[in-house]
């Protein structure tokens, strides 16, 4: 008998083709559920075991009823991705080393203050744009997380922090701010957000939930008709040609184009405002008049305007902006009426600062190849 054929091959090839549920929302589950002959109401009961009793076994899903619960062990699987590191910083910081098959990893990263804590999620391995002052840039694209790998990083966070022991919920907001571009991995991102508003998954407000784009401008329209979300923009410059050095993304979407978009994300249905980061790169964004020109810019979008110091990471020729420097550029956009905050940096000590994150790129040998193909997803 060929190898391929004996009982543990097949029993392999069926647990390799088992179906992730982590991969669904609630909509998708019910699609699942109906597929298979069953009722759609099962996704509701299997919401509430995984993201409200963290459970992943369906042997102790009692009200399944135990024939569906074999037919989902045949079939199907929760399967989470594992944490292969876990850093704890002086400040309180927690970095995850995430790990997903094929050896790619991200890194996941919470940051308590007083009275909130933030989970800062990544949506691909790696990114495309290339960004020359974000060191995930840097690294290349491998690619995209499923759905599963993206919220089994909130899941795995809850967890390992005690989410909801007693009452109090560690994590009380969610950024999409880490590694990767969210808005190029829309179709994995939506079911995610869907779960993490969803009251049978997470449950958080559409303002705890926050979308950080460097101005993919369909993304930000497609968003806005798809899940009430918070958005945020990676601005860095008011200025196209110091904008397109480093966000390279901005020739084809130029400021004007993107400020359109968020004045339209925004505007009667979803009354919110964007926030825009803004990375203080010294002598490159942060003379007094580029911060002149942010305040002009950006009173034509109700928004919040958050200063973030430049992070330096190996091989990278920019230097953080002086003190003297942040503290004037907030000055003048505050005198100017924008609401601007200066981000302080968490977590150095164990490098999970803004643009800090780099997990593991794996399997670069295509890279060129696939930074081809996601590029092109950009052409509408
Ligand atoms: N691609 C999305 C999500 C990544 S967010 C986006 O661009 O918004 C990562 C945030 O960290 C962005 O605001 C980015 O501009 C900022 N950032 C990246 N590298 C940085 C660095 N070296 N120092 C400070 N902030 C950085």
């Amino acid at each position: 008998m060929a190898p391929e054929n004996t009982i543990s091959q097949i029993a392999v090839n069926a647990v390799k083709s088992r179906i992730n549920l982590l991969d669904f929302d609630e909509a998708g589950l019910r699609d699942f559920f109906e597929s298979i002959g069953e009722k759609p109401f099962r996704a509701q009961q299997i919401l509430k075991w995984v993201y409200h009793h963290s459970e992943t076994d369906f042997s102790v899903m009692t009200d399944l009823g135990i024939a569906l619960r074999e037919k989902l062990n045949l079939i199907a699987e929760i399967k989470l991705p594992e944490i292969l590191r876990e850093q704890r910083s002086a400040d309180g910081t927690v970095k995850w080393l995430i790990g997903f098959h094929g050896g790619n990893a991200v890194e996941t990263v919470y940051i308590p203050e007083p009275r909130r804590g933030t989970l800062c999620v990544s949506s691909q391995v790696g990114c495309a744009l290339n960004c020359s002052f974000c060191s995930t840039g840097a690294q290349g694209f491998a690619r995209d997380l499923t759905t599963g790998e993206i919220i089994g990083q909130v899941w795995l966070a809850a967890r390992a922090l005690g989410h909801e022991r007693n009452g109090q919920r560690k994590i009380t907001n969610i950024v999409m701010m880490g590694m990767g571009e969210p808005l190029l991995n829309f179709d994995a991102v939506l079911p995610a957000l869907s779960l993490m508003r969803n009251d049978l998954g997470f449950g958080f407000a559409a303002k705890r939930v926050t979308v950080s784009t460097a101005g993919l401008v369909p993304g930000i329209y497609r968003l806005r008709e798809s899940i009430d979300v918070a958005l945020a923009v990676s601005l860095h410059s008011p200025v196209d040609d110091v904008r397109v050095e480093l966000v390279p993304l901005n020739r084809k979407y130029p400021i004007a184009e993107l400020m359109q978009a968020c004045r339209d994300f925004v505007s009667e249905k979803h009354k919110r405002t964007v926030t825009f980061e803004y990375t203080l790169i010294d002598g490159v964004n942060d003379h007094p008049e580029q911060a002149r020109k942010l305040v002009k810019l950006l009173r034509t979008v109700p928004s919040k305007l958050n200063l973030i110091p430049f992070n330096p990471f190996p091989g990278t020729q920019y230097r953080c902006s002086s003190q003297d420097r942040i503290t004037r550029f907030q000055e003048i956009v505050m005198q100017g009426g924008l609401i601007a905050t200066v981000r302080k940096t968490r977590g150095e000590d164990i490098d999970a600062a803004c643009g800090q994150l780099v997990g593991k790129v794996q399997d670069r040998t295509k890279r060129s190849e696939r930074i081809k193909i996601k590029m092109a997803e950009l052409t509408p």
